[in-house]
């Protein structure tokens, strides 16, 4: 049974049609990649599985049972989290501070409460070394960092806190090759911890280097979806 299934989505914008049934599924462990030109409706795709809108038409399941989520909270507590290109990461704040951005890990009560730095500083060290980066200090700038380990945090983040699918928009299109290497080496890491990954993409070759299952959407519907056994790569 997929984690997420969604079945005949559209979606309106006014008369503009941007989704026009576009079904979809991910499974535990599985890397779905989603790929598809500019305009051929990816980020509405995005927003509507994260629950930033709700579908014009069609059902979304979790577990196999139906949800409407009104809000990227309620998705997120569905266990969907999405990596957006922002990344949602404030530069010039440590790794630590921006890994527990809105989950400060607190110690004590009323009046004394504040937050455990140093459990936040030992979780997050320690989740950066399972995605083999080595920070030089908890306090770390995410800015000093590079464009595919800023990813990964946002990565190793959102699947510490409870992510059971991970959406990521266009995670490697603005790296460089060694930085693309890495994001996609930690997609293959969070797909074998069995998180289903969806991967939103227009680079072919990158979707080709890690997805168990392609769908290919142009102007609002499939064009066509395939599992890897079934295409032949040529090197
Ligand atoms: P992609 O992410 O694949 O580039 P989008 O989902 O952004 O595609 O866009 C799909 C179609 O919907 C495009 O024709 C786009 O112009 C249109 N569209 C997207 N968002 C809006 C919006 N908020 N209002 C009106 N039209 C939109
Ligand atoms: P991306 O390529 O990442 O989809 P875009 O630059 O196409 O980004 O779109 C940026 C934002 O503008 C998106 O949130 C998209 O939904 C919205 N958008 C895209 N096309 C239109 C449109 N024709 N009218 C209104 N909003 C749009």
């Amino acid at each position: 049974q997929p984690l997420v299934e969604m079945r005949d989505i559209e979606k309106h914008y006014g008369n503009i049609i941007a989704l026009a049934g576009v079904s979809f599924s991910v499974q535990s462990g599985e890397c779905h990649c989603l790929l598809g030109d500019n305009g051929a409706g990816k980020s509405t795709f995005i927003k509507t599985m994260s629950g930033v809108h709700a579908p014009s038409k069609g059902q979304m399941l979790v577990n196999g049972q139906p949800v409407t989520f009104d809000s990227p909270r309620a998705a997120m507590n569905a266990g969907i989290a999405t990596v957006f290109q922002d990344l949602a990461m404030i530069p010039l704040m440590s790794v630590t501070r921006n890994f527990w951005m809105g989950r400060e890990p607190t110690k004590g009560w009323g009046p004394f409460m504040r937050f455990d730095v140093q459990h936040a500083n030992d979780v997050t060290m320690a989740e950066m070394t399972k995605m083999g980066i080595r920070l030089r200090e908890p306090d770390q700038a995410v800015g000093t960092l590079s464009g595919g380990e800023r990813q990964t945090v946002a990565i190793a983040r959102a699947v510490y806190f409870g992510a059971k699918v991970l959406i990521l928009d266009e995670p490697t299109s603005a790296l460089g090759v060694r930085q693309t290497a890495n994001v996609l080496a930690t997609i293959d890491r969070v797909r074998k911890q069995g998180v289903g990954v969806v991967f939103i993409t227009h680079n072919v070759r990158h979707a080709m280097a890690v997805g168990d299952r392609f769908t290919v959407i142009n102007r609002g519907r499939t064009l066509g979806t395939a599992a890897r056994g079934h295409i032949r790569a040529e090197e």
